[in-house]
């Protein structure tokens, strides 16, 4: 073998090959285009060496790998992309197909080599990395917690390609296979075994002896698809079986992607198609399919913001530069009620030591209580020790004493969100705390460079805006008051860092990013119901666009009353224009004619009868004064309207300068809100579509349904030169 540099190579004494894939200056092995080449050497040595009796394949690093390189195949689609313009599309189709397809090749050229090939898996084992895993014939994970498979592609708008839903599909039945491909999940050791996915647990540091043993032992060189006899596990497709499977199936998946996600349509279709050829045919279908999905605008949307964005925004791709790294240890929750409290778990689970303070010790000690409450949840699921509750508790220091937070290197607050209260609690801190130390506030409506006012250091002051349930949002909006500082600017992304969330970094705005779009989509909810729509068939319009729920079921979780709240503030503050009237009417009956608050007091649009599901209030229908016939209703312009008030949002806070880098508002807009993940985020979604075409919608729903959907400027801007966000971004970027 000539410079193979990603892998170790040698041959024991039994003649067992071990081939340790290990990256000089990398800390996690991906799959490149070297790696491919090296592998296929290894291969062809293993098969052509007749003293090489057969490989183990293992890893050098702490995990085995994350997959394929996702840069490589976006390079993939510009080659494409060059090669049609100047060869033509059959010509440019053909090289797309044979490149996107050699992987999955070169895995079944392992698997029919002859030689008989085994995975020593410790650590992440997924996408592409896990199809080399089940192509080889013999497959131990090591059984520590960290250890995972799993094909997550389906993640950021692919699907896998290199035979994985060929494998999976031979080695289980057919509906768990469709399941375990559509969601995409990381699965545990155990749960892997059981599933069939594996053949072997053991401890990490005998995987490799494992795995050499099976070898030793004869094992066999032949897939079971490969041997003669073989048996799909769900019987054929065209079976009694079979047909229990595929029709179910496909109403699965339309009520599971609504039929927005191309990727899992094409798992779908894989499957289906592949069960019914042999291997060899089976896998050239499943690269048909792969060739058409990496083509498509929803991978291109997804890939470009689910995982190069929201990688860079992890790494710090705002953090100012010139500030050296904070040595973040100690942080001061003040406020331990409902935020508070959480804030002060993931905190704390993040390894840093907690000062909670409230009102008082009880109030503080209830706030710590909620900690307990969720480690002693994760030891009942075996997620957790007893211990590492200990542990993390032992990092908590309820209090009453602001004097506690002397030594914190930052404190956030989170007490009521009542101006006079944060003016009093910002004064009592300051008082406490060193003059380093950085104030941040969870406000989610009161702007920071008001709050700020009450600081003597605003340039040490700053938003840290978290959402609730704190525990699973991945997101935080960094806030920057108008005299926030880049230390407190890099204070703070280093805390988001350090508890593994995303942050975006935003301008100080009514709202900020985040809740301005949420409330457009609530609004145009309440404003359906008044128009006279259906509430169900609203809700459907929501979910048929993409979001994660209707608008109706969005405002009962967020709380009627706060909606109601937050509007008469606004009106308050802005005058009568800056509120729909409707909108109030709607909200002043729900809340203060009917009580009804939301899933708070289970009476909101819907029901939520104890113990039973919820379901819309049947007495919706007396509140709306005129009733649009079902069938009149333009589903498409329901889902359309959900998402261009969105995005035109988004587009405005872009324009006002809110939002600066339009990777912040995609990401921001899938994690902060659930904006149909397909279209690659609030911006990307008109990005896509071209401001051209997007103008035009817009103004055809502005004819129909008033100026909140007029375009501002900045789109029309765009609509004329023909440019894009990320293209002004990068253009501004390069000047
Ligand atoms: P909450 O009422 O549950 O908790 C507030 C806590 O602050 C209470 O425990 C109270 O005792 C304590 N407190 C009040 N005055 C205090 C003082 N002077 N000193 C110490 N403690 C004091 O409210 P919450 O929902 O947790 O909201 C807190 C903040 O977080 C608000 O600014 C809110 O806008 C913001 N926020 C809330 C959400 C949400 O979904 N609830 C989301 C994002 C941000």
């Amino acid at each position: 073998m000539t410079n193979v540099t990603n892998f170790r190579f040698e041959v024991d004494a039994d003649g067992i090959a071990l081939a340790t894939w290990d990256m000089p200056g990398r800390s996690m092995n991906v799959i490149t285009p070297e790696v491919m080449g090296e592998l296929e050497q290894i291969i062809e040595k293993v098969a052509g060496d007749e003293a090489i009796k057969g490989c183990v394949i293992t890893s050098g690093k702490e995990a085995f790998s994350g997959g394929a390189d996702l840069t490589m195949l976006q390079g993939l689609g510009a080659e494409y992309g060059r090669l049609a313009k100047e060869k033509g599309e059959e010509t440019a189709m053909q090289f797309f197909f044979e490149e996107s397809r050699k992987l999955s090749l070169l895995y079944r050229r392992l698997e029919t080599s002859g030689k008989p090939f085994a995975a020593a898996v410790h650590g992440v084992c997924l996408g592409g990395a896990f199809e080399l895993a089940l192509a080889c014939h013999f497959r131990v994970l090591s059984d520590v917690d960290s250890t995972r498979v799993g094909l997550p592609e389906v993640k950021v708008g692919l699907f896998p390609g290199a035979g994985g839903t060929q494998r999976v599909a031979r080695l289980m039945q057919t509906g768990d296979a469709l399941q375990m491909l559509f969601k995409g999940e990381q699965i545990r050791p155990l749960m892997a075994r059981n599933m069939g996915l594996v053949h072997a647990v053991a401890p990490r540091d005998a995987i490799v002896q494992t795995a050499r043993d099976w070898i030793k032992q004869g094992g066999s060189a032949v897939a079971p698809w490969d041997q003669k006899g073989y048996k799909l596990p769900s019987n054929k497709v065209y079976s009694a079986a079979g047909m229990q499977i595929w029709p179910p199936a496909n109403a699965i998946y339309r009520r599971e992607t609504q039929d927005n996600y191309p990727a899992i349509r094409a798992i779908l279709e894989s499957v289906y198609q592949g069960l019914q050829l042999p291997m060899d045919l089976a896998l050239k279908v499943e690269s048909r399919w792969f060739a058409k999905i990496l083509r498509s605008k929803e991978a291109a949307a997804m890939i470009r913001t689910l995982f190069i964005s929201m990688q860079d925004l992890n790494k710090g791709a705002r953090r100012p530069k010139d500030v050296p790294p904070s040595s973040l240890k100690k942080v001061g929750v003040v406020g331990a009620g409902f935020m508070g409290a959480s804030v002060a778990y993931v905190t704390a689970n993040a390894g840093l030591n907690v000062v909670l303070i409230d009102r008082d010790i009880e109030a503080a000690e209830k706030g710590k209580a909620h900690s307990h409450k969720l480690m002693s949840d994760q030891i009942m699921k075996g997620r957790a020790k007893t211990a590492d509750r200990d542990a993390l508790l032992s990092r908590i220091k309820a209090s009453a004493d602001y004097g506690d937070l002397a030594d914190c290197d930052l404190v956030i607050e989170a007490v009521f969100e009542d101006p006079k209260v944060k003016a009093e609690v910002i004064g009592k801190v300051e008082a406490a705390i060193r003059p380093d130390c950085i104030f941040a506030s969870n406000t989610s409506t009161l702007p920071i460079s008001g709050l700020a006012k009450q600081s003597k250091r605003p340039d040490q002051f700053i938003g840290i805006h978290f959402f609730s349930p704190v525990e699973k949002m991945m997101l935080v909006e960094i806030i920057m008051g108008k005299e926030t500082g880049d230390k407190a600017l890099a204070t703070a992304l280093d805390y988001v860092r350090l508890i593994k969330k995303t942050p975006i970094v935003v301008n100080d705005s009514r709202g900020f990013f985040a809740n301005r779009c949420v409330l457009a989509y609530i609004l145009e909810g309440h404003l359906m119901f008044t128009e006279g729509l259906p509430a169900a068939m609203i809700e459907q319009a929501g979910k048929q666009a993409g979001m994660p729920v209707g608008p109706l079921s969005l405002n009962d979780e967020v709380g009627v009353d706060l909606g109601l709240k937050i509007l008469r503030a606004t009106k308050a503050q802005l005058g009568e224009t800056s509120i729909v009237p409707e909108q109030e009417e709607l909200l002043t009956t729900l809340v203060e004619k009917e009580g009804r608050l939301g899933r708070k007091n289970r009476k909101g649009f819907y029901d939520y009868p104890e113990g039973g599901q919820k379901r819309l209030w049947p007495g919706l229908t007396d509140l709306q004064a005129k009733h649009v016939e079902a069938e009149l209703v333009d589903m498409q312009e329901l889902k359309q309207r959900l998402l261009v008030t969105q995005a035109l949002e988004a587009a405005r806070t872009f324009e006002e300068g809110v939002i600066t880098d339009p990777r912040e508002a995609d990401v921001g807009s899938i994690l902060g809100f659930g904006f149909a993940p397909y279209t690659g985020g609030a911006l990307s979604y008109i990005d896509f579509m071209g401001a051209k075409a997007f103008v035009d919608l817009c103004r055809s729903l502005q004819a129909k349904h008033g100026d909140r959907f007029a375009p501002p400027r900045i789109l029309l801007d765009m609509a004329a030169s023909g440019d894009t966000f990320y293209g002004r971004a990068g253009a501004k970027k390069a000047a």
